[in-house]
């Protein structure tokens, strides 16, 4: 009876464990991830070596997201946490504040990317305000920067498994230069290089290193300031002067300023991905950083056509 009781409760504090990412949990490295891009890249390059957590849950739209207290004790039970940058998530001093940092390394997986600036002027301000653009995986070439930034992360925690942690980057890096020369395929030289998003500004590393030009009625890097209907007029009409055919919207939120814009211009409405994060069918499904990238293009170039 006390073996029955014993066994119990041992196997309720594992379930317990379980829940949470812990140290103890199977004694493997537990990485906890901001954003899908680095969730995927650890996933790819430590595969069973490590627990590896995304800290947003599926379908979680990002730049709201906050940390409660909770949250942060997690991320300070983990040996690594892995963010994007300080203007994706400008939290990232309380977590840092709030941890103990001998047990944990914290991994700006941007570090090393030259950011681009996006100028916008204020509705109601005379001065025009510079801003750093957070979204820098959108460029294949970033991307790969933070996937080196990923396996040097490991290594570092990790010595034992350095060989296995190296041999499968050199894949993911190479699907990523695969990805990248697609892109100059269809981006070097485009049919067009306008594209029309409903979304907030995320594209902008993409557009920057392509040349393409990417309109939205949004004036800032975050979804959850309303654009304006002036600003959705203006759109239209540079849509009807272009004759283009296909409004793109954002994943994670309500594409209302996408459907306005297509009921009023009769353009399709098609999903460009940030990938910012995935939907839990996106995950079940298995998609991949790569996988995502991938289908912008093919959109993009669908697009293209103004059919
Ligand atoms: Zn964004």
């Amino acid at each position: 009876m006390k073996k029955y009781i014993l066994t119990l409760i041992v196997g309720l504090t594992l379930a317990l464990n379980g829940c949470t990412p812990t140290q103890s949990d199977n004694n493997k490295i537990t990485v906890i991830t901001s954003l899908f891009p680095q969730y995927d890249f650890v996933r790819q390059i430590a595969q069973d070596k490590v627990n590896v957590t995304l800290l947003l849950p599926a379908g979680v739209e990002p730049h709201s997201f906050e940390p409660t207290p909770q949250t942060i004790v997690t991320i300070g039970n983990a040996d690594i946490f892995i963010y994007t940058n300080a203007m994706m998530e400008p939290w990232i001093e309380k977590v840092i504040d709030n941890v103990k940092l001998d047990n944990l390394l914290i991994v700006e997986s941007s570090l090393g990317i030259e950011y681009i600036e996006h100028l916008e002027e204020e509705e109601f301000e005379e001065e025009e305000l510079e801003e750093l653009d957070p979204h820098v995986w959108l460029d294949p070439m970033n991307a790969k920067i933070m996937a080196q930034n990923v396996l040097d992360a490991l290594i570092s925690v990790d010595p034992e498994n350095t060989e296995f942690y190296k041999t499968n980057a050199n894949v993911l890096f190479a699907e990523l230069d695969e990805l990248k020369a697609d892109y100059d395929e269809v981006f070097l030289d485009p049919t067009q290089k306008t594209i029309i998003y409903g979304g907030h500004f995320a594209f902008g590393y993409l557009a920057n290193r392509y040349g393409l030009e990417i309109l939205s009625p949004y004036t800032g890097f975050s979804p959850n300031a309303e654009p304006t209907p002036q600003a959705i007029a203006e759109l239209i009409d540079r849509m009807n002067e272009l004759n283009i055919k296909t409004i793109y919207y954002q994943e994670l939120i309500d594409p209302k300023t996408a459907r306005v814009i297509a009921e009023q211009t009769g353009a399709k409405m098609v999903l460009l991905h940030g990938a910012h994060n995935v939907t839990t069918e996106e995950l079940q499904s298995g998609a991949t950083y790569v996988s995502i990238m991938r289908e912008n293009a093919q959109k993009l170039m669908e697009g293209f056509k103004n059919e």
